[in-house]
């Protein structure tokens, strides 16, 4: 990661001189996967503590950027380069977003139908239609309840939860709990009498059935993303089967698409060739490790947009970079497979 963000300095720093097309020369990558998760112009209290969206200006810039050194491809498209050992003549770029959020409906396909750009967004099947909160959201709603309003707490009430997770800040202890552990989050919403029942029934921050099936009419593709957001790496092989599955059933049920997708919720990492295997006909499996080979044909990487506040030039630009310096110590072939 700090490797990562110095390259990503390094890029902004050179990002006059350094050209997108001698990057693809230098590395034989034409076709890029960026993705995102929100763009808003304020911070929800859900997302604020764990990443920073784009604000619409950003976006446009990026999309700017985007449409001056690549065509936007649509899901044929991607289906071909899959199918033709991921090559293609002309650069391309398919652009995806994670996890269902509103803005998608609200901000961003607007945006991408104005411009002429297909996407695809991928789904938490736990969580559409606002029956229930991502436990990092979770998460990021009771740090707001504990920093950013700076209300006051009475200790005592947390004193226990906070004594059972050794550490002083429960918003430290918060952003580092892992999905095993997403009860306590919970618990400590109940403990302040934080009701996140009706921030879901007020900010509504997911799309509802509704919205998506208007988009997929619209020709917005829709991908599974798991049930409820698990690190994969963390839970047992037959519970990826499981989330992976009856996630990708929602998609099969609710919408009419000739091909079925699939993103990790954060990261492959860990996943064994097993998954793969269990999963080969799915058409698509995309993963969050930039700009990488992968050796299995429906598995494909994808760029995070949102890691930095840099701007879209300068995080594609770094990949690149990053590619090569990569190259240079054997690192660009997936190590995920056993
Ligand atoms: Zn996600």
């Amino acid at each position: 990661m700090l490797i990562r963000k110095a390259v990503i300095t390094t890029a902004s720093l050179f990002k006059g001189i350094i050209s997108v097309r001698l990057l693809m020369k230098l590395t034989g990558k034409n076709v890029i996967f960026p993705f995102y998760h929100s763009v808003s112009d304020s911070y929800p209290a859900h997302i604020h503590h764990l990443y920073h969206p784009k604000t619409t200006k950003q976006f446009n810039s990026d999309l700017d950027f985007l449409l001056k050194h690549y065509c936007p491809m649509d899901i044929n498209e991607v289906i071909s380069f899959r199918d033709s050992s991921k090559k293609r003549s002309k650069p391309g770029f398919f652009l995806s977003f994670d996890d269902g959020l509103k803005e998608f409906y609200e901000i961003i396909a607007p945006v991408l139908l104005k411009k002429g750009i297909p996407a695809a967004c991928f789904l938490n099947s736990g969580f559409v239609d606002n029956k229930d909160l991502f436990y990092r959201y979770k998460a990021s709603l009771l740090c707001d309840y504990f920093l950013k309003e700076k209300k006051e707490y009475d200790i005592s009430k947390v004193k226990d939860w906070v004594k059972n997770h050794q550490n002083n800040r429960p918003e430290k202890i918060l952003l580092s709990l892992p999905y095993q552990k997403k009860e306590d989050i919970d618990t400590l919403a109940s403990l302040v009498g934080l009701d996140f029942k009706s921030y879901l029934a007020v900010q509504k921050p997911y799309m509802t059935s509704e919205q998506i099936m208007e988009l997929s009419r619209q020709g917005f593709y829709f991908g599974a993303h798991s049930i409820d957001h698990p690190m994969y790496e963390s839970i047992s092989s037959s519970e990826q089967i499981r989330q992976t599955e009856l996630s990708l059933r929602w998609q099969s049920e609710n919408l009419d698409q000739k091909y079925s997708l699939f993103a990790f919720p954060f990261s492959d990492t860990g996943v064994k060739s097993a998954f793969y295997k269990h999963f080969e006909k799915v058409d698509l499996i995309f993963g969050t490790a930039g700009l990488k080979h992968t050796a299995v044909k429906n598995h494909i990487q994808r760029i995070p947009m949102e890691s930095t506040d840099y701007s879209g030039e300068n995080i594609i630009k770094a990949e690149y970079l990053y590619y090569v310096l990569k190259s240079l110590v054997g690192k660009n072939n997936f190590s995920g497979y056993d």
